[in-house]
């Protein structure tokens, strides 16, 4: 069974915005996509649609053999922009992906789970940043504060990693960089990831599978041999 399935996905926004039109796409488990197309191409509903933020005017989206926002299936999210607490610590921060599994009760009492904790810790372990833990997130590099995004997204401890265009406001080397840690991290955890990105060599160098999104379609879609140059 796919980790991920699309099946005749089309998402109009308001009377005539066709943001994806029929798209069918089928992702295996572990898998690291990555989806490329010009601005506007669809890239963002398409992981909207993935994550239920966007209900798809028609269609079926599942994660495993749930449909999307089923009680069952955890999607972790990674923002272009980070939505990092600035003032709160890279810990705190992680910290806070926990409570996407557990509901509102733990924030009100600030009472998380020692599980919780351990998870945190292992997250940032992940990124790199386990001796930057108690540094304030907006002390942090760019760079840095993408990497505390991705290990609050693990810290859900999700079926799916989501990142809509984790590194567009990074620098090349800072871009490769957090590239590098979602990639070993998806690894090291067997995380399906879907990335949007808009440079080829990045997806080049990190993508396992290349779909490329255009005016709400699907226009290539397999492995390095599918990416050409003008994606
Ligand atoms: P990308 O992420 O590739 O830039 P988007 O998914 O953001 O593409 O947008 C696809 C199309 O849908 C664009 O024409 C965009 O203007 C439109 N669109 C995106 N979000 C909305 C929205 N909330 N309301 C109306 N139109 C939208
Ligand atoms: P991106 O290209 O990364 O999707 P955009 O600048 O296209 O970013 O969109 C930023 C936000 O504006 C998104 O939340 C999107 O849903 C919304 N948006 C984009 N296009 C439209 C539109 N035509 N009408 C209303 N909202 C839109």
């Amino acid at each position: 069974m796919p980790a991920v399935s699309l099946e005749n996905v089309t998402k109009v926004y308001g009377e005539e915005t066709v943001a994806l039109d029929d798209i069918s796409v089928h992702i295996p488990e572990g898998e690291f996509v990555v989806v490329l197309g010009p601005s506007g191409a669809g890239k963002s509903t398409l992981l909207r649609v993935l994550n239920g933020l966007t209900a798809p005017t028609e269609g079926e989206v599942r994660i495993g053999k749930d449909p999307v926002g089923g009680a069952n299936s955890a999607v972790g999210m990674v923002f272009q922009m980070h939505y990092l607490i600035e003032s709160m610590s890279a810990y705190r921060n992680a910290l806070t992906g926990a409570l996407g599994r557990t509901g509102y009760v733990r924030s009100l009492f600030s009472a998380y789970a020692t599980e919780d904790k351990t998870a945190a810790l292992e997250a940032l372990d992940t990124v790199g940043l386990l001796s930057e833990a108690q540094q304030r997130a907006g002390s942090m590099s760019g760079g840095q504060k993408q990497r505390v995004g991705i290990a609050r997204a693990l810290v859900q401890n999700p079926d799916l990693l989501l990142a809509d265009e984790p590194v567009a406001s990074l620098d090349p080397k800072a871009a490769s960089d957090v590239m590098g840690y979602m990639k070993s991290a998806a690894k090291e955890r067997e995380l399906t990831t879907i990335a949007s990105l808009h440079q080829v060599n990045l997806a080049r160098e990190f993508g396992d599978r290349f779909i490329g999104v255009r005016d709400g379609s699907v226009v290539f879609d397999g492995d390095r041999d599918a990416l050409t140059m003008d994606a």
